[in-house]
């Protein structure tokens, strides 16, 4: 093996080493690290060599919001890591989704995107997609029979993110890949829950993976970020769209995803097993009613979670015995959880969906949602297993 194959697509090495390595090719300098430029443009040794630049006879910086080293080691390296043949880096997960958007679909095209997405992707499609005559059918993420009838001709693009938020449902990611095939439409799979260390969905069959930084790939709570990643021939369509419209990646924070995606499997296998303890813990609580969480054999999405999944991530929610008064105690209650809606943070949050991240639903459809005003989502963060009960048990005691 040759370290040079890092940046070989079809090199032998394994995960965590491309989680640390791929993408940086040693400058002049000799760095050992990743080089930081925060330079927005680039000069030209003649007018030739600009007129070739400029009309891409030519590769090789330009402008920033072009290429800038920093992010393309970060995209090279999330491609390896998602086995992507290409990724692109935008300013957060909101603008890789927008991009996603604008790059594929026209006035008459038609999404189909599960219910159980996150709040300001159902906002995007809903509220601004529509204005321009995209129409968008929201389906359960579990229920197959529902993706196949929502297709229509027009249908462009299949949109959904497993495991889901906050219940943990585990969408079927090869049959509705399927699905999409057979309509020649793209499936789009938000993989931020689960990122490359624990679901590769583009092995699944799916299209093109979308992240939002900001969460575990950063790990650490510091930067926004998004990311594109799919075939060369779709991201580079993505690309040209990015460069023209300008919702580019920061290089500082695109140095800050790199230092995350070092220790990027440690933490998700750390998440992941503080999670299932917890969920195991709560479930044996006499004021818990129900806990949520793929890793519980009870879970209905555990057979599917690991075909597909390596683990099950950090993110589970429970159900007290009681409503919102009683839910809201428990939440108050905590000294060591952040009470904050983010999550994928060395710092376990803790949040209640009903009237937070899913407040904007009608009563209706939290219900058919299962946002119930007794429901807790808990993101586990990576402090002692121990002070995290600890935390929650003072709030379920005093129920
Ligand atoms: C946070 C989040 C997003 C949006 O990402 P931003 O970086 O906040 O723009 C998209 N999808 C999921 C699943 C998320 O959790």
């Amino acid at each position: 093996m040759n370290i040079d194959d890092v940046n070989d697509p079809h090199s032998d090495f394994k995960f965590d080493t491309l989680a640390i390595r791929a993408g940086h090719v040693r400058t002049h300098e000799g760095e050992h690290g990743e080089p930081l430029f925060l330079t927005s443009s680039y000069v030209f040794t003649d007018s030739a060599e600009a007129a070739a630049r400029f009309s891409g006879e030519q590769s090789g910086n330009v402008y920033s919001r072009y290429t800038n080293p920093t992010v393309s080691i970060l995209e090279k390296r999330i491609a390896a890591l998602e086995c992507a043949e290409r990724a692109v880096a935008t300013s957060s997960g909101m603008a890789a989704i927008l991009s996603t958007c604008m790059t594929f679909l026209k006035a008459g095209d038609h999404i189909v995107c599960s219910r159980s997405v996150f709040g300001a992707t159902t906002v995007l499609l809903d509220k601004y997609l529509s204005r321009f005559g995209i129409e968008t059918t929201f389906v359960s993420l579990t229920d197959l029979d529902q993706w196949h009838q929502a297709m229509r001709p027009q249908t462009r693009i299949l949109y959904l993110e497993t495991p889901s938020n906050p219940l943990c449902d585990v969408a079927d990611v090869e049959s509705v890949a399927a699905i999409a095939r057979k309509n020649n439409a793209l499936l789009v799979v938000d993989n931020c829950f689960c990122t490359p260390a624990l679901q590769q969905p583009l092995k699944l069959g799916a299209d093109l993976i979308i992240h939002s930084a900001t969460k575990y790939l950063d790990g650490q709570g510091r930067c926004l970020g998004g990311i594109v990643a799919g075939s060369k021939e779709l991201i580079g369509q993505v690309l040209t769209f990015i460069r023209t419209a300008g919702p580019t990646m920061s290089p500082f924070n695109a140095w800050v995803f790199l230092k995350g995606l070092e220790t990027l499997k440690l933490r998700m296998h750390a998440h992941s097993s503080n999670a299932m303890e917890l969920a195991i813990w709560l479930q044996e609580q006499p004021k818990v009613k129900e806990v949520f969480y793929a890793g519980l054999e009870s879970h209905p999405g555990h057979k599917l979670a690991s075909r597909q999944q390596t683990a099950f991530g950090g993110v589970l929610s429970f159900k007290v015995k009681g409503d919102r008064k009683e839910a809201w105690k428990v939440i108050d209650s905590t000294k060591l959880m952040s009470l904050t809606a983010n999550l994928g943070d060395t710092k376990t949050t803790i949040v209640h969906p009903a009237t937070t991240t899913h407040g904007r639903l009608s009563l209706e459809q939290k219900e058919e949602a299962g946002i119930t005003g007794n429901l807790i989502r808990v993101a586990v963060g990576l402090e002692d297993i121990d002070d995290l009960k600890e935390d929650l048990l003072q709030g379920l005691k005093a129920l």
